[in-house]
């Protein structure tokens, strides 16, 4: 008997068998990736529904109409309840719950420019590194009043493998006025491998497209897990970007210099494109300026440090709007829902609601100043003020605006 070639078979086939798992880990690594796929989730939303296109989009224009107003100084930290659907087929899209934490401390890093890559923002843009005060929880208390963790596990071989299906969101979405919905698939788009794609406020602010509502993300492209690929931390924040009405840097279509994203502190390019531009060299210059390729709204993903001034403008704009119920998210009304956060704990009895209402005289002696401007009717604002509040003779809260005021010190919750 040759023993030799029987060797080299069993060698052969023990390897095979006990190499298989590292193969498809492998495999599953290197397989192309690419970037946010909202222009192609966006192209064929809209060719399915054209009246919703932002020359004739009410809901765009309302959001466009007060995007200048500057809100630098803001105190108030938004709090946004989230929920975590992982739609998976007991594969690697079945991350674990610590992964999700870790995803979204990633997030939140993100959106308060506490980020580990910093080091790449070119000096120029870093006076524009904005922290937005803007932080994502996950869910304590499901849309029925039940304890939950915020993390849902849904098994469906075909919605993993096809996650930009309306019938997922159908199937397993929360009302969107309370909470974020985020889903982790397999694969967001069945015929390529994009990273996932938020929903524009704008396209889905019709109420019976409210369970359209959200982010879905590719397994490896969220949350801190041995899948995770070529350090996506942050691209979570990117797709929030977009949920809250943020354009990629050279707008809503094409990567051409021919337009941009609205905003004025970002410069115009044509993008930093995954693979080439992944070693994160701030020097890039197109479109006759130079990039901020640590933008989050690039496609730098490794390179993802800050949201910009402009960009928190437009994002408060889309919080503190009625369009796709976003300033419902997070009134305190619904983070008593949804995070168990009492009215006692946020000082509810001594807000001075004064919706409606124009002032005509100082409310409160030893006093901060907070503003002598107007509210406008799109708006709701709080402001925690630790000191009791005076507002200057002349402030006005026009018709629709909320406004509301805590006179007296609170503990956050
Ligand atoms: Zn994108």
């Amino acid at each position: 008997m040759n023993v030799l070639p029987t060797l080299i078979m069993l060698f052969y086939l023990s390897g095979q068998v006990l190499l298989l798992p590292n193969f498809c880990f492998a495999n599953d690594k290197l397989t192309t990736k690419t970037n946010c796929g909202v222009d192609q989730y966006n192209k064929e939303f809209l060719a399915e529904h054209p009246h919703l296109k932002p020359t004739e989009n009410e809901a765009y224009k309302m959001l466009q109409k007060r995007q200048n107003i500057n809100y630098k100084n803001n105190s108030a930290t938004y709090t946004i309840p989230m929920v975590v659907h992982i739609v998976h087929n007991y594969g690697y899209e079945n991350i674990s719950n610590s992964a999700v934490t870790d995803g979204i401390i990633d997030l939140n890093d993100g959106m308060r420019a506490n980020t580990q890559n910093n080091g790449f923002i070119h000096p120029d843009f870093d006076s524009l590194k904005t922290d937005t005060k803007i932080e994502f929880v996950l869910a304590k208390f499901d849309p029925d009043g039940n304890p939950t963790n915020g993390i849902v596990r849904h098994q469906s071989r075909f919605f993993t493998e096809n996650g930009s299906k309306a019938g997922m969101r159908f199937e397993y979405h929360w009302p969107r006025n309370k909470y974020l919905n985020l889903y982790i698939v397999r694969q967001p788009f069945a015929n390529s491998n994009s990273s996932g794609f938020a929903t524009f406020p704008y396209l889905v602010n019709e109420p019976d497209k409210a369970y359209l509502d959200g982010i879905v993300l590719a397994y490896w492209a969220f949350g801190r897990h041995n899948f995770l690929y070529n350090e996506w931390y942050y691209m979570i924040a990117h797709e929030v970007g977009h949920w809250l009405n943020l354009y990629h840097i050279w707008g809503p279509d094409e990567q051409l210099c021919d337009e941009d994203d609205g905003i004025e502190d970002t410069p115009n390019t044509i993008g930093n494109t995954l693979p080439e531009r992944s070693a994160c060299i701030n020097t890039s210059f197109q479109c006759n300026s130079l990039d901020n390729i640590a933008n989050h709204m690039d496609y730098a993903t490794p390179c993802q440090a800050m949201f910009t001034t402009g960009q928190t403008n437009r994002m408060y704009t889309t919080l503190n709007s009625s369009v796709s119920e976003r300033s419902n998210l997070h009134s305190p009304e619904n983070l008593e829902l949804t995070l168990g956060i009492t009215n006692e704990q946020v000082c509810e009895d001594d807000i001075l609601d004064l919706s409606n209402t124009i002032i005509t005289e100082n409310i409160a002696a030893n006093s901060t100043i907070i503003t002598n401007g107007i509210v406008p009717n799109t708006y709701s604002i709080t402001l925690n003020a630790q000191d009791s509040i005076k507002l200057k003779s002349g402030f006005k809260v026009e018709t629709g605006a909320s406004f509301k005021a805590y006179n007296e010190p609170c503990t956050d919750p």
